[in-house]
């Protein structure tokens, strides 16, 4: 049916009516009093959804261009960065990395699994004469539904004193991400993750500490050179010419983030999670990462006899709903429901009760009719 598409990938995700109508209007001029306004507002939100005071800017980019921007300004060739891989995401940010020169150093963990905080303490003890000048983390690993221990491996990078760069691209906005109290230097996400908004935006939080590494760092910038964008927030601007209509869905986003509320925001994707999990459990389908370490954005379930991407295909075509596939080696293997930003409870039965009519109609039988919505609806019940 015509207009009917629920998204239910990990981006981009599903955008309010009021955010879209907001950006249904003519651009109007960068350097007027009006888009400072809008400018300064929506600084003023996106720190208290980074739960920071630190800096935080907008880009015109991506969640990758986020990132870069984030690893480029703070270091200098030759630099040894340690990065954490346990995904798609993770070995991306190593890519990076390498393309700029840097000695890279993977400390990887299976795919589905989540990094170990351990390994991390010991390699950075082991670094006595302080090599190792930031460690890149990846909060929640959308490629496999892992959320990672960005809290401990913080506590650990701090007491080293290397810069802490995390990709939150599919936290932030879904759990919470308390840029200061972590003490996270450099903390990059992109707009149509966890914030309600289409594609386009980047957003990059940048400590004090991570400042003071600018001053030395001499990778080449300058698009991305996050002093231009520091310099200019600081005047309510940007240094180029920004999305303009991105900022007007923005500051609709954040206004409706900031009416429900950090703590029912995170309480809603817990729900979901936690919904989404019992639901594939009841289904007698193994789920790719383990309760302990699930994100409470995405939901990436292996199917045990049955082609995933068949289920996807089922499920778009019958259903217009979306679901992830897997990436690289996990394709055909897992499929990922997303659940991540404007998704309610109504949207996570409506995509279990499809589910449930997909694997019936492919002749998965291993189930019981009924029972994956009934543990669905147990948790959002109950809480
Ligand atoms: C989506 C995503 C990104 C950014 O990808 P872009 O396509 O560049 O926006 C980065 N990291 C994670 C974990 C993501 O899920």
């Amino acid at each position: 049916m015509d207009d009917k598409l629920m998204l239910m990938i990990p981006g981009p995700t599903p955008v309010p009516e009021q955010v879209l109508s907001a950006m249904a209007k003519h651009p109007i001029g960068h350097r007027s009093g009006d888009f400072g306004k809008i400018v300064a507002e929506v600084t003023q939100n996106l720190k208290w959804l980074h739960q920071t005071q630190n800096d935080v800017l907008i880009l015109a980019a991506s969640g990758t261009g986020a990132m870069e921007a984030g690893i480029i300004n703070f270091l200098s060739p030759g630099d040894r960065v340690l990065v954490g891989t346990n995904g798609k995401f993770g070995e991306r940010w190593a890519e990076v990395t390498d393309a700029y020169g840097l000695q890279t150093e993977r400390l990887s963990v299976d795919w589905g699994k989540p990094l170990d905080p351990e390994a991390f303490r010991q390699r950075l003890e082991s670094d006595t004469d302080k090599q190792i000048k930031a460690v890149i983390v990846t909060h929640s690993e959308t490629s496999t539904g892992v959320i990672n221990d960005l809290k401990t491996i913080s506590s650990y990078v701090k007491a080293h004193g290397a810069l802490m760069m995390a990709d939150t691209v599919t936290s932030l906005g879904a759990t919470s991400v308390p840029v200061d109290e972590w003490s996270l230097d450099v903390v990059a996400s992109g707009s149509q993750k966890g914030y309600m908004i289409p594609p386009g935006l980047g957003f990059v939080a940048v400590s004090a500490k991570a400042w003071e590494a600018y001053k030395t760092a001499k990778l080449p910038r300058y698009y991305l050179d996050l002093g231009k964008y520091r310099k200019s927030s600081a005047k309510d601007t940007t240094p180029f010419t920004p999305a303009i209509n991105l900022f007007y869905a923005m500051q609709a986003a954040l206004r409706m983030m900031k009416a429900e509320g950090l703590e029912n925001i995170f309480a809603r994707h817990e729900r979901l999670r936690q919904a989404a999990r019992a639901a594939v459990k009841a289904l007698n389908m193994p789920l790719y990462a383990a309760d302990e370490c699930g994100s409470p954005a995405i939901t990436a379930v292996m199917p045990n006899g049955v082609d995933a991407e068949q289920i996807r295909s089922v499920m778009r075509k019958r259903f217009d709903i979306a679901l992830a596939g897997g990436q690289d080696h996990l394709k055909g293997k897992i499929f990922r429901i997303g659940h991540l930003g404007f998704v309610s409870d109504r949207d996570l039965l409506t995509a279990i009760a499809a589910l449930e009519a997909t694997l019936q109609e492919l002749g998965y039988d291993s189930f019981t009719p009924g029972a994956g919505i009934a543990a669905a609806a147990k948790v959002i019940s109950n809480s």
